[in-house]
């Protein structure tokens, strides 16, 4: 039997094809697998429906499945947000948030290509793929711990530059795994290859978009290395994809004081989402020593959220709880890293901070021209 590590849900089905396996077992496997149940589950006895050879695999295979992730370590929140620091079998680490309502939010690569100035995931630029079984065992982790209803891509990473893998990952996710469609949320900064790829899936996820900002100059200069997409060509592609679906489009917003929390930024968004299928996100950011940018009060935040849905744009304002923001990925691993101490040592305790970005960045930052 080859021993291809089984990272991929394609080297799964692989492996259990040549085991003998048919759709049906295939499905079987993957289905209680991916809901966190034993391989023996149901009432019917396995001799009366699966391949000896197959049969006599299931324990091995079992395990190796269940060696795709190792807790490293594990956070709580007082908000009911948990973070995992998983490590996958080649020891590289993946941040994985349990989050409050039975939603998880998973990592989709180790580090990140795309470079926000205000992230940690994007500091290193991008380390590792996430095979799409790596994912699903983040899912299957969650559910070893609480309920699961929802998954979100937003953990580290930018889903489209592994979007393979997310794709598979979600294709499982949303049929055996019994995650319904508008509960898979793929949440990216805009990459014409996730328009185009979306609804092309046998399951459409809801579609989170990272904006942060209605001038195309300043989201250069914020998310420097996200495709050259415009936010006009953003609203423009994602609505699409909205009446496509029938599920609103999340905007993400990080508000930065004095940067994109201005009137101009206001009436831009007016302007940019009216008439849209659409909920804006906007996420005070926590600021922190080593960076120029601040968060702006929380009577500011409401008062924009008061004045964008006076002016008919549905706001939620909502506090950076556990993995909220996405300044906030990335943290526990960088931590993990920082100066060889041991985690305990590293990792400061999330309990007696909750929703918070615990946000310590060594790198120079960048002027941002408000
Ligand atoms: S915020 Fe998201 S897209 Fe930007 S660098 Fe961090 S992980 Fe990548």
């Amino acid at each position: 039997m080859n021993d291809l590590p089984l990272t991929q849900i394609s080297t799964i089905r692989e492996r259990l094809r040549r085991l003998g396996a048919q759709s049906l077992h295939e499905q079987r496997i993957l289905r209680l697998w991916a809901q966190a149940k034993p391989q023996d589950s149901g009432r019917r006895p396995l001799e009366s429906f699966m391949p000896t050879a197959l049969r006599n695999a299931l324990p091995e295979l079992s395990q190796s499945l269940a060696n795709l992730l190792q807790l490293q370590s594990a956070h709580p929140a007082q908000d009911g947000s948990i973070r995992w620091l998983l490590a996958m079998s080649d020891g590289q680490t993946v941040e994985t948030v349990g989050l409050p309502r039975d939603g998880v939010c998973v990592s989709s690569q180790v580090g990140c290509a795309v470079g926000c100035v205000f992230c940690m995931t994007g500091r290193d630029g991008l380390i590792k793929q996430v095979g799409s079984a790596e994912m699903v065992a983040q899912v299957v982790f969650a559910r070893q711990h609480r309920p699961v209803k929802k998954v979100v891509f937003m953990g580290m990473g930018e889903p489209a530059h592994n979007l393979d893998n997310v794709m598979e990952a979600i294709d499982v996710l949303g049929t055996v795994g019994n995650i319904a469609h508008k509960s898979l949320v793929f949440s990216t900064v805009g990459d014409p290859r996730v328009f185009e790829r979306l609804p092309k899936g046998l399951v459409k996820p809801a579609l989170a978009l990272s904006l942060h900002t209605t001038r195309a100059d300043l989201r250069a200069q914020l998310l420097p290395r996200a495709p050259q997409m415009s936010p006009e060509e953003l609203v423009q592609a994602a609505e699409i994809y909205a009446q496509q679906t029938g599920y609103p489009i999340q905007y993400q917003w990080t508000l930065l004081k004095g940067i994109n929390d201005t009137p101009e930024e206001i009436e831009g968004i007016v302007k940019l989402l009216t008439g849209k299928y659409a909920l804006l996100n906007m996420i005070p950011y926590n600021s922190v020593d080593d960076l120029p940018y601040q968060r702006p009060s929380w009577e500011r935040a409401a008062e924009i959220a008061r004045t964008l849905h006076q002016r008919g744009i549905l706001t939620k304002l909502r506090n950076s709880a556990g993995q909220d923001v996405e300044g906030g990925c990335g943290q526990l691993r960088a931590r993990h890293f920082l100066g060889n101490k041991p985690l305990d040592s590293a990792v400061p305790k999330m309990t007696s901070m909750p929703n918070s970005t615990m946000i310590k960045v060594t790198v120079s930052p960048k002027k941002i021209t408000p």
